[in-house]
């Protein structure tokens, strides 16, 4: 598989290269060139199937130009140590829980075969990188347990000073070995003007093989897409293919999806899931897209007001809306509406889901309503992630999930610097530079 940038000004380059550079030259973000045809690889999976073999499989397919097949095996077990799992929600809707890995998210399953890419290529030309990523909290923690301990690799975290919660700062600053936490003397938007800097600086990145491992990356959007394949080869009949409802912020869930359906997954339709920042329902209903500021909700992983992964949409359905609103239902849940889901659903199935699930199943019992027979929902998150929404939905206190806990207890390591790329720049040439 080649890949090309949205923005259409650079050459096709090979996966590796994709992950490696991370945005496009030109400033866009890499797609792939031709979605290849996969169906009859896709025909095969069933109930029986499972993920990590599915897993293998799809990399063999998609990339085994450059990933041979025993390199694909390794790979998907070294990445996937958790599963995808189902779960009947009531008539006619069913969870796919995303859950269960390392930081309880579903961002978890692209940072994992993220770093496990990168090690096998790493280990096959025998080169080192070192992994800098700015964090606010949430995505840096899926990325410091993934790369964690793999080979070749140093991971530099810049997080803002008493700016994270306790227990993200715990997830950020615990881990050790390769993991190394910088408490930045300054904002989140301090810390990534600070880690763009250092990208910039062309000695300092070619020096040190310095990388980005961010969300917009090829190497954790690409294995999204497995999950929906493990669904629907569970749950899919011939008769009637499902529908999948995806809540949505950046919108690299939703195509990860249509990438699947792309390589031949029968769907019968997508709906794209969002709480009130809903620029992408808006652009399917009106044709018009219209970034704005974010606003705060209660499912925040989901309050972007410029999704970025548009790009990419558009690129899959040729620019047209047309196509895409064919396919892909949108559907706005406001605050309100999402606590009263997660009350009925504690209420009538006795189970906690969390608030970015919740905008989910609300759309997908909208959907029910108007006809549609099953709907599969993507469940993004563990409940115990939330624990003050949940209570005030439900009047219940989740659990937080034991390894998350785990870290509370553990000492905090971090080395304070302050926000100039001076001081960056010489921490990572001592620390790093061999010779
Ligand atoms: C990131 C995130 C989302 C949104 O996913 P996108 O790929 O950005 O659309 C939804 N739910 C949770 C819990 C998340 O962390």
């Amino acid at each position: 598989m080649r890949f090309v940038s949205t923005r259409g000004g650079s050459d096709p380059v090979t996966f590796k290269e994709a992950v490696f550079s991370g945005l496009a030259p030109d400033g866009g973000l890499f797609y792939p060139k031709e979605q290849p045809d996969l169906r009859e690889l896709i025909g095969r999976f069933n109930d029986q199937t499972d993920f990590r073999v599915l897993a293998r499989e799809m990399t063999s397919a998609l990339f085994g130009d450059e990933i041979d097949s025993a390199a694909a095996g390794r790979l998907a077990e070294r990445a996937f140590s958790f599963s995808p799992a189902l779960r009947p929600l009531e008539e006619g809707i069913v969870l796919l829980e995303l859950y269960h890995g390392p930081t309880c998210a579903f961002k978890d399953f692209g940072a994992a075969f993220l770093s496990a890419v990168m090690e096998e290529f790493l280990r096959l030309e025998r080169r080192r990188a070192v992994i800098l990523v700015a964090t606010s909290g949430d995505t840096g923690s899926a990325v410091a347990r993934a790369f964690h301990r793999k080979e070749n690799i140093e991971v530099v975290i810049l997080y803002p000073s008493g700016r994270v919660s306790e227990l993200q700062e715990k997830q950020l600053t615990t881990l050790g070995g390769n993991v190394c936490a910088l408490e930045v003397e300054g904002s989140f938007d301090d810390c990534q003007r600070l880690a763009k800097a250092a990208f910039m600086d062309r000695n300092l990145k070619r020096s040190l093989n310095l990388t980005s491992a961010n969300s917009i990356n090829p190497g954790r959007l690409i294995p999204q897409s497995f999950y929906y394949i493990f669904a629907v080869a569970n749950e899919g009949t011939e008769e009637s293919p499902l529908c999948i409802c995806v809540p949505s912020g950046n919108f690299g869930n939703l195509t990860a999806g249509i990438y699947a359906w792309k390589w031949g997954m029968p769907v019968a339709q997508f709906l794209a899931a969002t709480n009130i920042n809903d620029v992408v329902p808006e652009y399917l209903k009106s044709g018009f897209f219209t970034p704005r500021t974010s606003q705060a909700t209660l499912s925040n992983a989901m309050d972007v007001g410029n999704p970025s992964n548009f790009e990419r949409l558009l690129a899959e359905f040729e620019g047209s809306v047309r196509t895409m609103a064919d396919l892909t239902r949108g559907e706005t849940v406001s605050d309100a509406q999402t606590l009263e889901t997660m009350r009925q659903v504690h209420e009538q199935q006795g189970l906690l889901i969390d608030p970015h699930t919740a905008v989910g199943v609300t759309a997908a019992r909208r959907y029910r309503a108007m006809g549609a027979e099953r709907v599969i929902v993507l469940a993004t998150a563990d409940p115990g992630k939330f624990v003050g929404t949940v209570e005030r939905a439900t009047g219940v206190r989740p659990q937080l999930p034991p390894s998350l806990s785990a870290v509370l207890d553990l000492p905090k390591v971090a080395i304070p610097i302050g926000a100039g790329l001076d001081e960056l720049s010489a921490l990572l040439k001592d620390r790093y530079l061999v010779d």
